[in-house]
């Protein structure tokens, strides 16, 4: 039903109720892996962090890593859940050619934590509630890489597999069917996602890198008609790892499920792909129920039990909130209303706290990640915490331009410089010869070149104009491609003209 053609998201939304679920995985950040001693690490060479219980050894049994039923319980409780006195895991079966055992470790009818509920805050500063289902611990693939053109499985030449991956502890969060979102649920989706993403980051379980896929998320969208009551057919958009995505996926999931459905088509349940490219979705595989998973209690590991102690001692451990961290910050950063939701909106919380807390003031840091660094992300169609910039160095650059070296316009450039891997702006500064100009003959010889190709300017300085001397600074600093100091090229002007600054 692909050659249907998708409606836009305006008659959609007035034919058909959308009803999501979204199924957030994310990576814990333990030393080691779920089930076995492997580091739990980031990076490395392909294939170094395994051992025997990764790769599913005959005679080798796993043990759970303590730490990672601490971080589930933790986050649990984070989300409002009830914890499990009692819980099992089980093995879910399928042919994994990226999980050596061929089933995968996860909790089935017995997730550690359950029944829980967020408030995610929308653009307009709406809250809206999203009941949480279960929480529950399971284990991650490797990573297969299929060289060939289209970088699938279909056609390629072969396919590379890397285990580091196999067996870092997940835990994924299951929402109830969220309804009543309306028109409001790309953006429902987006800000769940992003109030999760703060929450585990918060709680520091996790690296919570959505690039790095620290986080990602499966949408199950379906439409209804308006009070039909019945749920409609989803279909299940598998891995979306940005924010941005998340809200595409669902927009354009519901847009091509109300094409379907008005030209008289019946939805398949199936995993979908998200495309970034073309910002749409392909069919995947036919998804199956859970009772072709032949789930099973897991007979390698004893069940955990949860005692009042532990998870009171958990619950005391529980950092601020992330909404009640959010009023703190703007209080502390003073940040009107509006700056503060566009800062949230972008996603860059952590990182313009991260940079104040390196040295920078509010202002300056959210200038930088609001202004170049969003526009520099957005040109090359990434997230602004993706272009790798990190806070020492826009503190480095906020340096440079308070100790005069250059000024903001040489910045923003030394920032794209440093974007596309020329080092430090201290490095690049040098390399490319960027100090402002302000040893007084070069500039003194521009300021006096502006002035006797501008009289008119001239003349409107002497007759106590001083605000006129902006329009010779345009052609000092073409002079001087750029790096002149401002302030200096005015006080030369005052200088000339026999006038005090
Ligand atoms: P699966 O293993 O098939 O992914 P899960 O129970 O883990 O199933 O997750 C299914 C998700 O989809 C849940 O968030 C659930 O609330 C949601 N969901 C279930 N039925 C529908 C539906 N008809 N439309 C939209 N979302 C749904
Ligand atoms: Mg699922």
């Amino acid at each position: 039903m692909d050659a249907v053609e998708p409606l836009s998201f305006e008659e959609a939304i007035e034919t058909y109720e959308p009803v999501m679920g979204l199924e957030v995985h994310v990576e814990l950040n333990t030393a080691t892996k779920m089930f076995s001693s492997a580091p739990n690490a980031f990076g490395d060479e392909p294939n170094t962090n395994v051992n025997e219980v990764d790769l599913g050894m005959p005679g080798t049994l796993p043990a759970v890593n303590g730490k990672a039923v601490e971080s589930a319980i933790k986050l649990g409780l984070a989300l409002n859940c009830s914890i499990a006195e009692r819980c099992r895991f089980a093995r879910k079966q399928y042919f994994y050619p990226d999980t050596p055992k061929n089933w995968q470790t996860s909790q089935y009818d017995e997730p550690i934590a359950f029944d829980g509920h967020v408030d995610v805050e929308l653009d307009d500063g709406e809250k809206f509630r999203v009941e949480i289902e279960r929480a529950h611990m399971e284990e991650d693939a490797g990573k297969l890489t299929h060289a060939g053109a289209s970088g699938r499985i279909q056609g390629a030449d072969y396919s590379l597999v890397d285990y580091n991956r196999a067996g870092v502890p997940l835990i994924e969060i299951v929402t109830k069917p969220i309804t009543g979102a309306g028109r409001r649920a790309p953006e429902i989706a987006r800000a769940y996602v992003s109030t999760i993403r703060d929450i585990v980051k918060g709680l520091d379980i996790s690296d919570a890198r959505m690039e790095r896929g620290n986080v990602r998320c499966d949408a199950n969208v379906s439409l209804m008609r308006p009070g039909a009551g019945v749920f409609g057919t989803r279909s299940e958009t598998k891995n979306v790892n940005s924010i941005r995505a998340v809200e595409h996926a669902v927009t354009y999931e519901i847009r091509r499920h109300a094409g379907i459905l008005s030209a008289g088509g019946s939805i398949v349940q199936e995993t979908r792909h998200w495309k970034e490219d073309t910002r749409t979705t392909s069919s995947g595989r036919i998804k199956s129920d859970a009772d072709d998973y032949r789930y099973f209690p897991e007979p390698d590991l004893v069940p955990i039990v949860t005692t009042k102690e532990w998870v009171e001692s958990l619950r005391a451990e529980l950092p601020e909130p992330p909404a009640q961290r959010r009023r703190r910050l703007r209080e502390a950063w003073g940040y009107s209303e509006a700056e503060f939701r566009d800062v949230i909106a972008a996603g860059l919380l952590d990182q313009i706290e991260e940079t104040v807390s390196h040295g920078a003031s509010p202002a300056v840091a959210r200038k930088w990640w609001m202004g170049e660094i969003s526009r520099l992300a957005n040109a090359r169609e990434v997230e602004p915490a993706g272009l790798g910039v990190e806070s020492a160095t826009i503190v480095e650059l906020n340096e440079l331009i308070q100790a005069g070296s250059i000024n903001d316009k040489i910045a923003r450039q030394v920032l794209e410089h440093h974007v596309d891997g020329e080092g430090s702006p201290a490095d690049i500064v040098r390399n490319r010869g960027l100090e402002v100009v302000s040893d007084d003959g070069a500039l003194t010889a521009a300021v006096e070149k502006a002035m006797a190709e501008n009289p008119d300017v001239v003349e409107k300085v002497k007759a106590g104009k001083l605000k006129a001397i902006g329009a010779l600074i345009g052609p000092v600093m073409k002079e001087t491609r750029g790096q002149a100091d401002a302030g200096k090229v005015k006080q030369i002007v005052l200088e000339r003209l026999g006038r005090n600054s």
